[in-house]
């Protein structure tokens, strides 16, 4: 059994690299970028009129001029063009290249247009409604960062810069597998000492919300199966993620199971609550990660997402967020084990405020549906007090 804090330290210590690859633009949501994207031209790359209306030249304002003859109609999409004379005016359209001698944009809400001229009705300012050549970037400047998470917002500019193909680093291949002789498919009506699979579907969903399409297995709870059956999985894959099977009974085979395939027990037992007989370990050969989870539903999802989030943005080359959140209410932690503690989260005036959540221990899946995320609170002599800041974990989006 080791402590809380080494266990993370030790999870967090055995971080991989997958390496990088290229995907289309169109499946890169979520992705972490591999490498910097510089502007391949200026941002905006001509001077871009901002309004519809007229372009003009502001020095034929300047010496008292009101009234301006059009010459032609600029639209968005036309290559660039000049007023023939600089006496007159250009109509113009948001998105189009305004003219090389025009400086001055104005729009068709301050203007009278008759008889083929446009007539100020409110004296312009130089310059106005242009958005300049280069003004938000230029080329060559970097627009995205190395290790950035690819959000809508970074599509768009990925798209703008014509990054078709975009080098991200490399998810792992994660195995999802499920123990256990009670554990019947979500289709089948159990029998009364039988329960459906449930951790088998968090897993995966949580998985595919990170972009991993895990592999799925379920075994149970006999020795040579399980043995047989991990040993390719353990070859095919970079991380297995476990659930069920690792504590203390007489049909938890798995600690015994990996030890005998090869797998390196870093740790067996954590000082906390839940979640305490996590067992993790690594096989060399293969370089496979291995999280094996008490089955607990409230267990594995607590350490899916305190352990094996923070190990899995490691690998990404990302940072681990640390989010801080205030107590609503006092709490003890007396004894040895750190508690991971189910919480609702409420906005007050700009802070996070976590509130504890009602619930009956680990096997109560259905108070995960109430909770925004697990505060981590070390054993501590004095009671943690209300309005005291506290670690958060989440584990799902918080709006
Ligand atoms: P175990 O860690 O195998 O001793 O399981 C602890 C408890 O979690 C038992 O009550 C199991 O029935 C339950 N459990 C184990 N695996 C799952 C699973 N995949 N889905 C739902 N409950 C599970
Ligand atoms: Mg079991």
């Amino acid at each position: 059994m080791i402590s809380f804090k080494d266990a993370y330290k030790k999870v967090l210590d055995l971080y991989q690299d997958f390496g990088h690859e290229q995907v289309p633009l169109e499946t890169a949501m979520g992705r972490v970028l591999a490498e910097d994207i510089v502007a391949d031209r200026n941002f905006p790359p001509f001077n871009r009129a901002t309004k519809d209306g007229i372009a003009l030249n502001y020095d034929a304002v300047e010496i008292g001029n009101t009234s301006f003859k059009i010459e032609g109609v600029l639209a968005a999409g036309m290559p660039s063009q000049l007023l023939e004379n600089t006496s007159n005016c250009l109509e113009i359209m948001t998105g189009a290249v305004v003219p090389g001698n025009a400086d001055t944009v104005v729009m068709y809400e301050h203007l009278i247009i008759e008889n083929g001229s446009a007539t100020l009705t409110k004296t312009p300012n130089r310059g106005q409604d242009i958005h300049l050549n280069g003004s938000d970037q230029k080329k060559g400047d970097l627009v995205l960062e190395k290790h950035s998470t690819i959000s809508a917002a970074e599509i768009g500019v990925l798209a703008a810069v014509g990054k078709a193909s975009i080098k991200v680093r490399t998810l792992p291949k994660v195995a999802i597998v499920s123990t256990g002789n009670e554990l019947v498919e979500v289709e089948e009506i159990p029998l009364p000492h039988q329960i459906r699979k449930s951790n088998i579907h968090t897993l995966y969903a949580a998985l595919s919300e990170e972009g991993i399409v895990p592999t799925k297995l379920h075994l149970p709870d006999e020795k040579a199966s399980i043995k047989n059956a991990l040993q390719n999985t353990l070859k095919e894959h970079n991380a297995v993620l476990l659930s069920g099977g690792v504590s203390k009974g007489k049909f938890d085979f798995l600690p015994q199971v990996l030890e005998e395939l090869g797998v390196e027990k870093i740790f067996h037992g954590v000082f906390q609550r839940p979640g305490k007989p996590f067992w993790f370990g690594i096989q060399r050969d293969t370089n496979t990660v291995v999280f094996s989870f008490p089955g607990n539903p409230v267990s594995t999802f607590a350490n899916y997402n305190v352990y094996f989030k923070d190990w899995l943005r490691r690998s990404l080359g990302l940072p681990q967020p640390k989010i801080d959140v205030i107590l609503k209410e006092a709490v003890e932690v007396k004894g040895d084990l750190t508690l991971l503690l189910r919480v609702k989260l409420s906005f007050n005036r700009g802070h996070l405020v976590a509130s504890l959540v009602k619930e009956n221990g680990s096997g109560d899946l259905c108070s995960l549906v109430n909770t925004d995320g697990f505060i981590v609170l070390e054993p501590k002599i004095d009671a943690y007090e209300i309005g005291e800041l506290v670690p958060f974990v989440p584990t799902r989006d918080l709006l």
